[in-house]
Formats: structure tokens, C-alpha cells, sequence
């Protein structure tokens, strides 16, 4: 059983992930295809990229980055989704996938856009606005039905990336707040931002030294100067009823 299985690796399942993998969550992600955000053709208004970035690598890179978090991954459309106990959802709830095995999850972040049938089953409520489904959430994701989330431009929020991945992570740390995880902020901080008046440092949050401050912006520029070197051969997927030769 997982503490819980986010339902679509787009960009605001990534940055749930990233959240709640970090807090320590034994993290799933299933991802049934490609990110709508793979139809960018470059993307200018993410915060940190001055002149923009290639979308594509924007999503490999959170993906790698959920992996350092620890989150795991698996392909797949996710079917069904149903209580592992009818009438106790303290008892988790378990997902079908197309041609996988079932898995169970403690709690679930639906953030897979524009697909929401497979929690039909949990009456979590939904909204049909045109062809297209939303669902209803609190401010902080949660749906009526406990243990299940909704995350990114599937809860609603505005089509855009920065505020789907925003969205992600204010949803992650709902999970985690809703589960037993011991937690503050996630924070990095220099060495005596806490201790040096007299507090523990809190869960969730780490200090470090100017060392390993130091090893870290290595690491971190090494990666980003080695992912950035060449373009990617990668082409924006066209809407589908573009005819193309
Ligand atoms: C052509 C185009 C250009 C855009 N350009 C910009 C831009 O320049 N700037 C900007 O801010 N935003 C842009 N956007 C919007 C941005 O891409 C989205 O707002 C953002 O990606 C939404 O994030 P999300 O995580 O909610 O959905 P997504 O990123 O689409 O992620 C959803 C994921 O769920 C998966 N999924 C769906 N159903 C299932 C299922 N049943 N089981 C398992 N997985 C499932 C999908 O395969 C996908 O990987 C653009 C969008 C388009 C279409």
C-alpha cells in the first residue's frame, strides 16, 4: 500500500510529487502519456527561464528531479479507482490501470488533465463545463471524498504551467499535512538559521553547512550546464485535429 499515488506525471503531478516524496511519502506516480504542456513550442513566462525554455526539457528535468526525491514511476492509464473497503476509506483505495496490476494507495492526487472517468465510481464530484470535466475541490485540493485529491487545470485552476505546478505542490502539502508525516516547512537553510537560537531544527526542514552548500551548487550547476548543452530533438506534439502530412 502507498501512501500515495498521483494519477498523471504532468506538470502539476511532478511538483505534488517532488512535495510529498520529499516529506518522506512512499510516492507512485502513474502516467498515461504525455503532458498537454508537450504541445508548447517554447515556454516564456515560467519564473527562472529569462528567455524561456524548451517545454519538453522542462518536463524531463521535473521528472528527474521527482526521482531524486524518491518518487517512483510507472506508464499506464489509470481505469478505475475504488475504495478498498466499501464504506471505510481509512482503508485506502485501490487503482486500476489498463493492462497492470492493481495498486493500492492510502490517499490519491488526481492531476491528470482532462481525464477524471476513472473516479467516477467515488462520486468525488465533478463539473462538465463543454466536453470537459473539472473537479470540485477546497482551496487546498481536497475533494468530498476523503483521502482523494485533485490537483492542476483538472481542480480548475488556470491553464497555465507555473500556476498547474504551484497548484501541485499547495495539493502535496496538503497530503502531507492529512497523513502522519512530522512536518514544518521544506526548507534548506544555512547552518544555525535555527540552532543558532536555541530551536531544533524542524521536520521537514535541514541545515547545512557552507561545505556542503558549496557541494550542492557544484552539483547543481554541473547538471544544469550537461542538460542544457544541446537542444533537444524533441518536436511540440500538434493539436490532434491539425492535418498534417
Ligand atoms: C499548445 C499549448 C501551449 C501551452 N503553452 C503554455 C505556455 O506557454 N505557458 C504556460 O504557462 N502554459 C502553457 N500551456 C498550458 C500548460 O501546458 C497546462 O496548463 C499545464 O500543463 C497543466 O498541467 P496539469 O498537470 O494540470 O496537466 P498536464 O501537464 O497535461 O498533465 C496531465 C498528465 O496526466 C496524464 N493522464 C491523463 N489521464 C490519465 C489517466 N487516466 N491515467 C494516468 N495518467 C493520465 C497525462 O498523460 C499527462 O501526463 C500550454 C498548453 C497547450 C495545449
Amino acid at each position: 500500500m502507498r501512501d500515495v499515488c498521483i494519477v498523471g506525471g504532468g506538470t502539476a503531478g511532478l511538483a505534488a510529487s517532488i512535495f510529498t516524496a520529499r516529506a518522506g511519502l512512499d510516492t507512485l506516480v502513474i502516467d498515461g502519456g504525455e503532458s498537454i504542456l508537450a504541445r508548447n513550442a517554447s515556454l516564456e513566462n515560467y519564473p527562472g527561464f529569462p528567455d524561456g525554455v524548451d517545454a519538453r526539457r522542462y518536463l524531463q528535468l521535473s521528472r528527474e528531479q521527482a526521482r531524486n526525491a524518491g518518487a517512483e514511476f510507472e506508464l499506464g492509464r489509470v481505469t478505475r479507482v475504488e475504495p478498498v473497503a466499501k464504506g471505510d476509506l481509512e482503508q485506502g483505495f485501490v487503482l486500476e490501470t489498463e493492462g497492470g496490476e492493481p495498486i493500492e494507495a492510502r490517499r490519491i492526487i488526481a492531476a491528470s488533465w482532462s481525464d477524471s472517468e476513472y473516479l467516477v465510481p467515488l462520486d468525488v464530484g465533478r463539473i462538465q463545463r463543454g466536453s470537459k470535466y473539472f473537479v470540485d475541490t477546497d482551496e487546498a485540493g481536497r475533494t468530498a471524498v476523503d483521502g482523494v485529491y485533485a490537483a492542476g487545470r483538472l481542480a480548475d485552476e488556470p491553464h497555465q504551467a507555473i500556476v498547474a505546478a504551484g497548484h501541485g505542490a499547495k495539493v502535496g502539502l496538503a497530503v502531507i499535512h492529512d497523513s502522519d508525516a512530522n512536518f514544518y516547512h521544506d526548507w534548506v537553510v544555512p547552518e544555525g538559521y535555527f540552532t543558532g537560537r536555541g530551536r531544533e531544527v524542524p521536520p521537514g526542514c535541514e541545515e547545512i553547512d557552507d561545505a556542503e552548500r558549496r557541494k550542492r551548487d557544484e552539483l547543481a550547476r554541473t547538471r544544469m550546464l550537461e542538460a542544457f548543452e544541446d537542444p533537444l530533438d524533441e518536436e511540440p506534439t500538434m493539436h490532434p485535429s491539425v492535418e498534417q502530412d
